[in-house]
């Protein structure tokens, strides 16, 4: 068996799912079970739907949901009733959440499941009509995660139980399509595991299942050197180990959901990223122990909308626990730290997510002094050899030239260098070391 995702673009219109079909078919053989993500933009519009229907536009909410029936009825074939179905349904939800006037992260899963719910529905019914003899699986009925909403955890015990007792019967012999994404408590109410969370449930599933391979099809050819939407002139990762790859999605590369290595670890199975619309590109193959690179590093990967938080406090020094009293602020609001740096007297974070920064920021003040600045970026140079090449810092450092690094960390697993520069210089950053690392 292997594991086969396709992500939104791969599936935004009729056309491209029947692109999808035809890959599908060349690897039959090979027992696929599909997995797909809402087409298009779709959850980023269910998104902006509830958000409306929520402050009170009922018409615009509507009317909103009324094109995106439209999009979903134009590029399928054979499943207009079900497809009539789900938006009647979305519409009920839609209307609620006027009259109720908030947004639950309950109601946010309810209302963006619809993407994949739709998605996998009309890809079963268009593989059926490319002649692919496909099975829709509802995710949520082998998927069981906690009841995090919009940012649930797999329960792999009853997870696995679940996708072995059913999947492999099934893929001996049909193609079972499945929404990625989605998944439910326990109590069955339908969850998410988060946006770009597809990739995810590939690598649940194929996990579960005991597949030989996961793969990742997408929009471009592979993991690049750089995020395009940066600096264009990357090329293509041939391979790289499932550290450096979980490194690169969590400093950015979108390409992959950070947590798509992780079940995929667990089992050692290869995962392989590659281009629905350039099938015959040989991708990046992710597995645990793969050749040395033969450049210091493998990619750089960077992300925007970093939030720089300065500490200062003289308590600190000399005294213990301080770190402990900041952090358990930041763990109390939910909100994760990703870079840090520390000197005598004051600390250094930074944070993607704002969302609680005021009250975080009103908690510490009771303590010690806190300044926040906005609009910094993170560049992150990832690779197994930087353990070896002591120069990689100096290198980096050289190339960066005149622009100010904000803050600097190297991990204890010694497989990134970390820079923090200001948003405005990130891409200057970027095409400065992917030169000097890569020519
Ligand atoms: P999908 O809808 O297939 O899941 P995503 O948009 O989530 O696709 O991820 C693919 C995108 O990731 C690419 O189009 C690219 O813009 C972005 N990306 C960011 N960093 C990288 C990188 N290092 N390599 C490849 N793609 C990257
Ligand atoms: N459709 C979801 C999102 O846009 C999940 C995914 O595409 O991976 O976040
Ligand atoms: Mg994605």
């Amino acid at each position: 068996m292997i594991v086969m995702k396709f992500g939104g673009t791969s599936v935004e219109s009729a056309e491209a799912i029947r692109r999808v079909a035809g890959i599908v078919r060349e690897r039959i053989a090979q027992r696929p079970v599909v997995v797909v993500s809402a087409m298009g933009k779709t959850t980023n519009k269910l998104l902006e739907i509830a958000t409306r229907a929520a402050k009170g536009d009922s018409k615009g909410a509507l009317d909103g949901l009324e094109k995106l029936r439209q999009f979903h009825l134009r590029e399928s074939v054979d499943c207009d009733a079900e497809v009539n179905s789900h938006f009647d349904q979305l519409k009920d939800l839609t209307k609620g959440l006027a009259i109720m006037g908030e947004l639950t992260p309950r109601a946010i899963d309810a209302v963006s499941a619809f993407g994949e719910r739709l998605s996998s529905l009309i890809v079963t019914a268009q593989f059926k009509h490319s002649g692919v003899d496909a099975v829709h699986v509802d995710s949520r009925e082998v998927i069981v995660t906690d009841k995090r909403h919009t940012q649930a955890a797999p329960l792999f015990a009853e997870t696995n139980a679940k996708l072995a007792g059913s999947i492999p019967e099934l893929a001996r012999q049909h193609v079972p399509v499945m929404g990625g994404f989605i998944a439910s408590g326990v109590d069955g109410v339908t969850t998410t595991l988060g946006r770009g969370g597809s990739d995810y449930t590939a690598s649940i599933v194929g996990a579960g299942v005991g597949a030989e391979e996961i793969q990742i099809w997408t929009d471009v050819d592979g993991m690049l050197t750089a995020d395009p939407t940066i600096f264009p002139g990357g090329r293509r990762v041939e391979t790289c180990s499932f550290a450096e790859a979980a490194e690169l999605a969590y400093f950015g590369a979108k390409v992959l959901h950070p947590a798509t290595v992780l079940p995929a670890i667990e089992k050692n199975i290869p995962v392989r990223i590659l281009n629905s619309r350039r099938p015959e590109v040989e991708g990046t193959l992710i597995v645990s122990d793969p050749p040395p690179a033969s450049t210091p590093i493998r990619s750089i990967a960077c992300k925007l909308n970093i939030t720089l938080v300065n500490i200062v406090s003289s308590r600190m020094l000399m005294a213990h626990g301080f770190l402990r009293r900041i952090f358990e602020v930041f763990d109390r609001h939910e909100t994760p730290v990703d870079m840090l740096a520390t000197s005598e007297v004051s600390v250094s974070l930074t944070v993607d997510s704002t969302r609680a920064l005021d009250a975080i920021r009103t908690e510490i003040e009771e303590f010690a002094e806190v300044s926040v600045e906005e609009d910094h970026g993170i560049v992150c140079l990832v690779g197994e050899n930087i353990r070896g090449c002591p120069e990689v810092s100096a290198r980096a450092f050289a190339a960066l030239g005149n622009i100010k690094t904000r803050m600097v960390s190297q991990g204890a697993s010694q497989l990134n260098i970390s820079m923090v520069v200001a948003a405005r210089d990130l891409a200057r950053a970027v095409e400065s070391l992917h030169r000097e690392f890569f020519g």
